[in-house]
């Protein structure tokens, strides 16, 4: 089993839920740039510089690289000396991030440690997901639409209080698409398949088969 796992996908196609599900399996440290960018917003260490740079993130705007490496690269650090490997969820959305995490693999000396899960689905599939989902305000949980979530309001791990994420709105949905959706995504997917490491599974798939792909992909 490698010891890092690269979950790419557009948002919507279930990264987050997979991530958590494949931490827990392997007892990896679940990483998600998207969980350290909003947990640092509120941080008191984030001086107002930090503090201009997220604002991409409302406007569903990638955040500058330099940011990204700072939270994920210390999170790597900080899991690798309490766990066995780590799954990087989000972390990963532009040629040049391949790239930077490239060599800061290398400079670890994990460079072969790493398997690239891409979880497939179209960009209105995506759309459609993040318009509908909910998540929790105190634990992160996402809960995927369903008639029966319709009707949840607190979050069945924890009893938090479930909300809709301030970026699940329609307009930031479409810039987030046209910044993260397929089109986008295509270099880093191409990257890793010139490298040999790149696995699909279809996103369209029932969550718990989804699961099951990724496991198989990732043995
Ligand atoms: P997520 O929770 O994964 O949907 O991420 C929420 C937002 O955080 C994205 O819309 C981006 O603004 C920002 N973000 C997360 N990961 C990255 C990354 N690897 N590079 C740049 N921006 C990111």
């Amino acid at each position: 089993m490698k010891k890092i796992i690269v979950l790419l996908g557009i948002p919507g196609s279930g990264k987050g839920t997979q991530a958590k599900r494949i931490a827990e399996k392997y007892r990896y440290g679940h990483i998600s740039t998207g969980d350290l960018l909003r947990a640092f917003e509120k941080h008191p260490d984030a001086s107002p510089e930090d503090k201009q740079l997220l604002q991409n993130m409302k406007q569903g705007k990638l955040v500058p690289d330099s940011l990204i490496y700072r939270l994920a690269f210390r999170a790597i650090d900080d899991f690798f000396s309490k766990h066995e490997g780590v799954v990087l969820d989000g972390a990963i959305r532009t040629r040049t991030q391949a790239e930077g995490y490239e060599t800061y693999f290398r400079k670890k000396g994990v460079e072969n440690e790493v398997v690239v899960v891409e979880i497939k689905l179209t960009d209105e599939e995506g759309m459609e997901r993040m318009m509908k989902r909910k998540i929790c305000e105190a634990c992160g949980f996402i809960i995927p639409y369903s008639p029966h979530n319709d009707q949840l309001t607190i979050c069945p791990k924890c009893g938090g209080k479930l909300i809709k994420r301030e970026d699940d709105d329609i307009s930031i949905i479409r810039n987030r698409m046209q910044e993260q959706g397929n089109a986008s995504e295509k270099p880093v997917r191409d990257y890793y398949e010139e490298h040999g490491l790149l696995k699909e599974v279809d996103g369209r798939l029932e969550m718990d088969e989804v699961e099951k792909a990724i496991f198989q992909a990732v043995q």
